[in-house]
């Protein structure tokens, strides 16, 4: 919200600075005053048009697997082994695969719902994930209740390269100014290393925020016209 919030405020000084010219009669006040209203109802509108240049017309890749949720296949060694914590909202789905009917309860990361609610709101949101869409499908379906991710992609729209499974973001949007990836493996964005945001992997800890942590960035990253020019300085940081 900084930039229009920051337009605004030049307008106000502009509009005073505007009153304070006028002579001192009355009948020249009021005119001088009709004109100044119009003047700058005519800015604000421009100034509204300039801003949604950069709002609202990004996209935000999201991966799936220990960035917004953690499964398990019921009757799996991981299924025994892991223990999560009974505040953790999780959901047992069935999968269909290989003429199999498998299970799996899936977790999901804590404040996914209202960091997806969020994040709808400033940005197109894509879920990109190298699982197979057999598991991946009914995941984001849970997930998703209110209609918010726009495109899913799966396994076989990564590109595979050294046994890793890469992202081709260009799938999602073809101008690489307007679009970044969270991911918690950064091998995932390893052909668009400016785009990309690492997150930490996220397994049963009921008490990550990571995903709470990361919206003040991504409400500034929205008005960048190139977002790799931010995301550039985090890499150089590291
Ligand atoms: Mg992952």
């Amino acid at each position: 919200m900084m930039m229009p919030s920051t337009k605004l405020l030049k307008l106000k000084s502009t509009t005073s600075n505007a009153t304070k010219n006028i002579p001192s009669t009355t009948t020249t006040t009021t005119t001088a005053t009709i004109t100044t209203t119009a003047t700058t109802t005519t800015t604000t509108t421009t100034s509204t048009t300039n801003a949604s240049q950069y709002y609202k017309n990004k996209t935000l890749i999201l991966d799936l697997d220990e960035t917004l949720v953690h499964s398990v296949r019921l009757g799996s060694e991981a299924s025994i082994n892991t223990k999560v914590n009974a505040s953790v909202i999780r959901k047992n789905i069935e999968v269909q695969c290989d003429k199999q009917n498998l299970i799996y309860e899936v977790y999901k990361r804590p404040h996914v719902d209202f960091f997806l609610k969020t994040i709808s709101q400033w940005y197109k949101v894509v879920i990109y994930t190298a699982s197979m869409a057999e598991y991946a499908d009914p995941v984001i379906d849970w997930l998703d209740q209110d209609n918010l991710i726009s495109q899913r992609f799966f396994r076989q729209s990564c590109v595979l390269k050294n046994g890793n499974f890469l992202k081709d973001l260009t799938l999602a949007e073809q101008d690489l100014c307007k679009v970044c990836l969270v991911d918690n493996s950064p091998i995932a964005f390893d052909l668009y290393k400016e785009n990309g945001i690492a997150l930490p992997t996220w397994i049963s800890n009921p008490n990550d925020e990571s995903l709470l942590d990361l919206l003040p960035f991504l409400d500034a990253l929205r008005f960048a016209a190139d977002v790799r020019s931010i995301l550039r300085l985090q890499h150089k940081l590291k």
